[in-house]
């Protein structure tokens, strides 16, 4: 039996060096990491003074209060006024902050100071509906300009936001607003998706008979739908914010400051209302954005295709790139709509340099074809990202060489919802990459990959991924439940905040996420990660997708059971399709990694920020009932995956 508490069964040899010309002109240089670990502290004030305060800092980190920590303590200053106003004073005024594009086609530009009229009018609009500082408010929209501003406005005046994804039901955004104890939501009629427009509004009216305290509900008009009205109640965004005035003093608030809270997105189990605040989550948004994206104001136009209501949308559309003055594109609807290319024709149309992107949108391209972006120009992408989940090997060389032109450095980014900010991934310009790897902690975070007894493991054994000291853009806390916090992150291992995730170090010391820690199998004694079996598949030409998961085994403890899905090219699948795929991964990892049972599935069961819920599959796998499927993008893939079962190989 392995003492690990991984076994480390994949090998990866490929190697990516960033192209000179990048690597000459990048904001990141080697010597970023040796500068970092000098003096630790010393370097995140550094970072923290790329923002612009009204009131410095005395005390850099004050971990008295420990799992709680305090950032730039003594500190004040304003987002808002850090994302907008600063650079229009600074003559940035007529720069594109956002090319937004509608799903339906139509366009808007919004410069830096179209940004800071809408934000201080909506600011303005705010105050008059009562809302005050430290107020919660309840954000509920479409992709479109007016959930920025709604959240630039929040944050000017100091009420914690809390953006619920507008494809949450009723029920769920009730038991959020409930949590939050917001008094005002701020939503729109609909929004368009797939084609059509989607309806907002009434899931907000169901909701809100549940949540009595709701004094405001706050409507822009975007697909023009019918929409009951509750008088008194509810109020235009085009009546009250256009008349506002667009003149708004920021008031500059403590680093500590509430920014928002935000719902993880419920992968394992319940989400959890994730606190964050001022200095500390700005300071570390600003720095990772530009080091990690090798972000250049003047002459890049960035993409990220997130939902801004995921931590990913908050952190990298909204705060990190506004704070650096970044040009980006934002985008309404979906990737196939009206037809297979049509992100590539967005980022043909705006020239778009950097893209930031999930694999679950990686593995859906590679199925359509790398017909489909060929028909585009994307030789202006110079570098690409990737985040949620973890990119198989050969989803990331797809991604380098259809999207990225064979040329353009990937970064993996490993973080969470609490994390807040990247915490792992490669500096572009500085790593060498592996495919698959998310490499190295950035300077200044300390991360380790540890054993069952909070020691290091050694290059080449995995084990649980943790953070080793506190960082600036941390979680404050789970919103009205600090024991929970406490439990959660702090009690599997003594001093150490433990992420959930699994993690492996190879001989070179890089980092390798597996996966969730409740997902690693059993498999005879050998403790597989359900993410090696997977790239494995998805290495194999037919395969689009993989997901593996362990059932209980009356012989070996555990049996993996794969679901994949296949490319458009492979045909729909049969015995021997199967048998070959079983007979890969036994060469690829070897048999103690080969699949008991594979079934080919049309879809897999996602959340609605794109991942793949093994639990759900695990209960199919040993023939359960399924569990809670609320925060399941599209519950019918259960009935689609359980029709498979009788076929099962
Ligand atoms: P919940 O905590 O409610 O179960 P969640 O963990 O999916 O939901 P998020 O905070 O959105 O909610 O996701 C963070 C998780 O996503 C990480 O813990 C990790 O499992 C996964 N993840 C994010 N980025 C990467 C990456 N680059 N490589 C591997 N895994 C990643
Ligand atoms: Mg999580």
């Amino acid at each position: 039996m392995s003492s690990d508490a991984l076994s480390n069964l994949m090998s990866e040899n490929r190697r990516f060096e960033p192209p000179a010309e990048f690597a000459a002109a990048a904001n990141a240089q080697a010597d970023l990491y040796d500068h970092a670990a000098k003096d630790r502290l010393a370097f995140w004030a550094e970072q923290a003074d790329a923002l612009s305060w009204e009131q410095k800092w005395d005390t850099v980190l004050d971990w008295s209060g420990a799992p709680v920590a305090k950032w730039f303590v003594g500190g004040k200053l304003n987002v808002a006024y850090n994302c907008v106003d600063r650079h229009v004073e600074a003559g940035h005024g007529s720069q594109v902050a956002f090319h937004w594009e509608g799903e339906p086609g139509d366009t808007r530009t919004i410069t830096y100071s179209d940004l800071q009229r809408e934000v201080s009018k909506a600011a303005n609009a705010l105050i008059a509906l009562g809302v005050k500082t430290g107020d919660r408010v309840c954000i509920y929209m479409p992709m479109i300009p007016e959930t920025v501003v709604a959240m630039l406005a929040c944050a000017r005046i100091g009420a914690p936001h809390s953006v619920v994804f507008g494809g949450f039901s009723a029920d769920a955004l009730a038991s959020r607003v409930q949590d939050a104890d917001a008094r005002v939501i701020i939503t729109a009629d609909g929004g368009y998706r797939r084609g059509a427009p989607a309806v907002l509004k009434p899931a907000v009216d169901e909701a809100v008979a549940k949540c009595p305290d709701v004094r405001n509900v706050l409507v822009v008009r975007r697909t023009g739908q019918d929409v009951a009205w509750t008088e008194g109640r509810d109020v235009w965004w085009h009546d009250v914010v256009d008349s506002a005035s667009d003149q708004h003093t920021p008031e500059a608030f403590d680093s500590e400051h509430p920014l928002y809270l935000l719902y993880t997105s419920g992968t394992t189990g319940k989400p959890k209302g994730i606190l964050h605040t001022t200095g500390g989550y700005l300071t570390q948004c600003a720095y990772t954005h530009k080091y990690v994206f090798d972000i250049k104001p003047e002459s890049d136009v960035y993409w990220c295709t997130a939902d801004v209501g995921w931590v990913t949308g908050h952190s990298y559309i909204v705060y990190g790139p506004l704070a650096n003055r970044a040009t980006s594109v934002m985008y309404e609807g979906t990737p196939d709509t009206p037809h297979q290319g049509r992100w590539w024709e967005v980022a043909e149309k705006y020239g778009v340099t950097i893209l930031y992107t999930a694999p679950t949108a990686i593995r859906t391209f590679m199925k359509w074809g790398d017909d489909i972006p060929a028909k585009f120009d994307l030789s202006k992408i110079r570098l690409l990202g990737s985040v949620g989940e973890n990119i198989n090997p050969e989803a990331w060389i797809w991604y380098r060489r259809v999207i990225g032109g064979d040329k353009a450095p990937i970064v993996d980014t490993w973080w969470q919802t609490e994390t807040g900010a990247i915490m792992i991934s490669p500096l572009p310009g500085v790593t060498a990459t592996k495919p698959g790897s998310a490499m190295r902690p950035l300077p200044g975070i300390g991360a380790d990959v540890v054993d069952d007894n909070a020691k290091p493991v050694p290059n080449g054994h995995g084990g649980y991924m943790v953070l080793t000291e506190p960082w600036p853009s941390m979680l404050r806390g789970i919103w009205g439940d600090p024991e929970r916090f406490k439990e959660t992150y702090w009690s599997r291992f003594e001093g150490l905040y433990f992420a959930g995730d699994g993690a492996k170090k190879d001989d070179d010391g890089d980092v390798w996420l597996l996966g969730r820690v409740d997902d690693v199998m059993n498999v005879s004694g050998h403790r597989i990660s359900t993410t090696e079996v997977e790239s494995a598949l998805v290495s194999h030409e037919k395969v689009a997708e993989a997901a593996v998961v362990g059932a209980t085994d009356a012989t070996t403890g555990q049996g993996i059971v794969a679901f994949v899905i296949l490319r458009s090219s492979a045909g729909d699948g049969g015995a021997d399709v199967v048998a070959e795929l079983r007979a890969h991964v036994a060469k690829e990892i070897g048999p103690i990694a080969k699949p008991r049972q594979i079934m080919v599935v049309p879809e897999l069961p996602k959340t609605r920020s794109g991942k793949i819920m093994r639990r759900l599959l695990r209960d199919v796998a040993e023939n359960r009932d399924i569990g809670d499927v609320t925060t399941l993008a599209d519950s019918s893939v259960m009935n689609l995956i359980s029709e498979k079962l009788p076929s099962a190989a």
